[in-house]
C-alpha cells in the first residue's frame, strides 16, 4: 500500500459501512491523495432486516459488493478483521494487516447466548446468509420427515418450531415459519394442525416499545396464524431434542432458533477502545471514539447518545444508515477543514412483518405525532421501506442496472 496517500478504511459492509464507504468515495473522488478501503469477510452486502424472509425461502438478501463499488475507486479487501491496534493505526486480518489514517468501525453485532447451556451448540441463529439457508433446509426437511413418522408424539416434536426471544426478529421469523410450515405440511400431506410454532419470551409482553395497542395487534395476528406465545418464560437449557423452560416445562423439539440477544465483538475491548453497554464503542456527538478522534463508529458498534432523550440510540438499520452518512460527511469536513455536524438521530418509524401480506407498525409524522397501522397496507409500507434502501444504494453506487 502506498504510504504517501491518506488511507480511510471502513470495516464492515452492512447498512452503516456500505453507506459510509460509498459516500466517502463520492466525496473524495477528485482527491487522488485519499484512498478509500472497505474490508468485509463476505463479498456481499447483507440485507439483514429481511433475513427472516430469506429463512423461509422468500427473498434474495445478498447484493454483490463488486456491483456496488464498481463505479468508484474503492479498494475492497475480502478478509476477516481479527484485531485493531489504534495507537499504531493498523487493523489485523486473517491474511495480513492494513494501515489506516482514519478508521470507520461498522462490524455490526453477533448473537449473545448469555451462557445458557446447550444454546450455542444446538440452536439456530439468525444473523447470516448461512444461518437462513440452514433454517430453511431444516424446516423443509422436518416437514418431509414428519410425513413418514408413524408415532404422533414424535411427529409433533418434529413439527414443533420454537423461537427463543420475542423481539422484532423473533416475531417476524415466527410469522414466516407459520406460513412456511403451513405450505410444507400441505405439500407433504401432513396434518398442518400438528405443526406448532412457539415464541418463548422472558419479558412480560412482545415488542412493548411499540405501545400497548400495536403490541396487542401483533399478538392477535400471530395467534391467528397459530403461533403460541409464552411470555414471562426463560429458556434454561437446550439439548438436541428438548428445551427446558423456567416454568419447569420441557418441550420436545428438534428446532430452536435463538433471537434473544446480541453482543458486539470483543475485539474493541481487547484493542483498549473504550466501550459501554453490550460492548458498543463510546462515541462523542460526531460519532468519533471518545479516546481516538481518528476512529469513528457507526450502527450497532456505536453507543451514540440521543441528545434529546439522553438515552442510547437503539441498534437498528435506520440509525446505522443515518450514522454511515454522517460519519462520511464528518470525515470529509475534517479533511477539507469545514465544520463537522453533531449526530441528531431521527426515528422514521418501524414496521414489523407478520408473514404474507401482513405487518404492523408506525410512521413518524410532523410535530412528534405517530401514525399507527396494521394489515395489508402496513405490509406495503414495509416493502416500500425495504425498497427505499435498495433505491438509495443504487443511487449512491451510481449503478442503475443492479438487478
Ligand atoms: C433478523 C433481523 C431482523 C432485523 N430487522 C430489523 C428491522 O426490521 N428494522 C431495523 O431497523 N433493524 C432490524 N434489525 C437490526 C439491524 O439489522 C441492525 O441493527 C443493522 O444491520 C446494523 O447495521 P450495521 O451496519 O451496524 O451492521 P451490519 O448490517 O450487521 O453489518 C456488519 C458487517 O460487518 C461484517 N463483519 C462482521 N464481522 C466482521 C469481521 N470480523 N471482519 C470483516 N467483516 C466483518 C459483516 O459481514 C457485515 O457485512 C434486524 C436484525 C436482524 C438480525
Amino acid at each position: 500500500m502506498e504510504t504517501k496517500k491518506k488511507h480511510i478504511v471502513v470495516i464492515g459492509a452492512g447498512y452503516g459501512g456500505i453507506t459510509a464507504v460509498l459516500r466517502l468515495a463520492k466525496q473524495f473522488s477528485r482527491q487522488s491523495e485519499i484512498q478509500v478501503h472497505l474490508v468485509d469477510k463476505n463479498n456481499y452486502h447483507l440485507l439483514k432486516t429481511q433475513l427472516h424472509e430469506a429463512a423461509t425461502g422468500k427473498k434474495q438478501v445478498a447484493i454483490p459488493i463488486d456491483r456496488l463499488l464498481r463505479r468508484y475507486n474503492i479498494v475492497f479487501h475480502l478478509d476477516e478483521v481479527t484485531g485493531i491496534e489504534p495507537d499504531r493505526k493498523f487493523i489485523h486480518t486473517e491474511h495480513g494487516q492494513l494501515h489506516f489514517d482514519i478508521l470507520v468501525l461498522a462490524l455490526g453485532s453477533q448473537t449473545n447466548f448469555y451462557g445458557i447451556p446447550g444454546l450455542s451448540e444446538h440452536a439456530f441463529t439468525l444473523q447470516s446468509l448461512r444461518d437462513v439457508q440452514g433454517i430453511h433446509d431444516h424446516i423443509s426437511k422436518h416437514c418431509a420427515l414428519a410425513a413418514s413418522e408413524p408415532n404422533e408424539q414424535n411427529r409433533k416434536a418434529i413439527l414443533r418450531f420454537v423461537i427463543g426471544g420475542g423481539g422484532l426478529s423473533g416475531v417476524e421469523l415466527a410469522a414466516e415459519i407459520a406460513d412456511l410450515s403451513a405450505r410444507c405440511t400441505r405439500s407433504h400431506r401432513v396434518n398442518s394442525a400438528e405443526a406448532e410454532i412457539i415464541i418463548i419470551e422472558a419479558g412480560t409482553s412482545l415488542l412493548p416499545h411499540l405501545g400497548e395497542s400495536l403490541s396487542e395487534r401483533v399478538k392477535r395476528e400471530l395467534s391467528e396464524k397459530g403461533v403460541t406465545i409464552m411470555t414471562d418464560t426463560k429458556i434454561i437449557s437446550l439439548s438436541v431434542d428438548a428445551v427446558t423452560l423456567s416454568s419447569g416445562k420441557t418441550l420436545m423439539t428438534k428446532t430452536l432458533v435463538w433471537t434473544g440477544g446480541i453482543q458486539i465483538t470483543d475485539m474493541f475491548k481487547e484493542s483498549q477502545i473504550k466501550t459501554g453497554g453490550l460492548g458498543r464503542i463510546l462515541v462523542d456527538e460526531y460519532l468519533r471514539a471518545v479516546d481516538y478522534p481518528f476512529i469513528y463508529a457507526v450502527g450497532d458498534n456505536a453507543l451514540a447518545i440521543n441528545p434529546i432523550t439522553g438515552k442510547p440510540v437503539p441498534t437498528s438499520a435506520q440509525f446505522a444508515l443515518q450514522e454511515g452518512k454522517l460519519v462520511a460527511d464528518n470525515i470529509h469536513a475534517t479533511t477539507v477543514g469545514t465544520k463537522c455536524k453533531p449526530y441528531a438521530p431521527s426515528a422514521m418509524g418501524e414496521v414489523v412483518g407478520l408473514g404474507r401480506h401482513l405487518a404492523a407498525g408506525w410512521l413518524a409524522l410532523p410535530f412528534k405525532k405517530k401514525l399507527s397501522f396494521a394489515g395489508y397496507m402496513a405490509s406495503l409500507i414495509g416493502t416500500a421501506i425495504q425498497e427505499k434502501h435498495i433505491f438509495q444504494l443504487r443511487k449512491l453506487s451510481r449503478n442503475w442496472t443492479m438487478r
